[in-house]
């Protein structure tokens, strides 16, 4: 089976545990407006197909195994895509291949069903708890992605993602509503808070796309700790 794609990285340290063969899918739905990768949203014209890339990773595979990592599906959002992760995924558990899929959740459960027998774990980035803020955010609201995530967390490791927007995603009443979402979630998740950066503006400018946060400043490691403070005081412990 042929994907869609952007990009492959061979040696990622930061999309999963140990290193990574990380291979970016094409096509995505929410219109982030801190998106680095906006040239991802469109499917384009790129192809790959499953046999291709299991043969380019097991090539790399003593890397992979030697760190305890593995490969991970990202994007774009690679879900859009998910026949062709679950038959990519399902050749590497074969090759007893660790496989995390990194996902926005924005799409029908099925997406989900389908990859779940073959996937070890997942990356889940959530841009708002609050239903208008992520519209605002992202361009829709949030009611499928929570649902997709709470699905996913009854099934597999999750660690949860979220951007420290410095005044934007980081107001105690922001904090409050992530820790209750995870308190709500069905089983323990890990979470990683990413620092927001704007250094994705260059390619919305190249792609003629106004960039409409060039007022946030980049957050800072104070930006960082002052938003791991507030989840840990919320019971929020599991922090990375
Ligand atoms: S989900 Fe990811 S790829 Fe899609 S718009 Fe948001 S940040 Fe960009």
């Amino acid at each position: 089976m042929q994907g869609y794609y952007h990009s492959i990285e061979h040696f990622g340290t930061v999309d999963g545990r140990g290193i990574r063969y990380v291979l970016f899918l094409s096509g995505c739905q929410l219109r982030c407006r801190f998106c680095h990768n906006p040239d991802t949203w469109q499917k384009g014209c790129k192809v790959i197909s499953t046999e291709k890339v299991l043969s380019d990773l097991l090539h790399y595979r003593h890397f992979y195994d030697g760190s305890k990592g593995g490969i991970t599906v990202s994007g774009g959002e690679p879900l859009l895509q998910s026949q062709f992760v679950a038959e990519l995924f399902a050749a590497c558990q074969k090759h007893t291949i660790h496989t995390t899929i990194d996902t926005a959740g924005y799409y029908d459960k099925q997406n989900i069903t389908d990859i779940l027998p073959y996937t070890n774990a997942a990356l889940f980035s959530i841009k708002a708890v609050n239903p208008e803020k992520h519209r605002w955010l992202a361009g829709f609201d949030n009611e499928q992605i929570l649902s997709n995530l709470k699905y996913l967390t009854e099934h597999i490791p999750v660690t949860l993602r979220y951007v420290v927007l410095p005044g934007i995603t980081t107001t105690n009443e922001d904090i409050v509503a992530l820790a209750n979402l995870i308190h709500s979630l069905p089983a323990p998740i890990t979470v990683e808070l990413l620092p927001y950066h704007s250094l994705g503006r260059q390619k919305w400018q190249a792609l003629q796309m106004k960039y409409s946060l060039d007022d946030v400043p980049d957050a800072t490691a104070q930006d960082v700790a002052s938003v791991a403070t507030l989840l840990r005081a919320e019971g929020i412990t599991n922090l990375i």
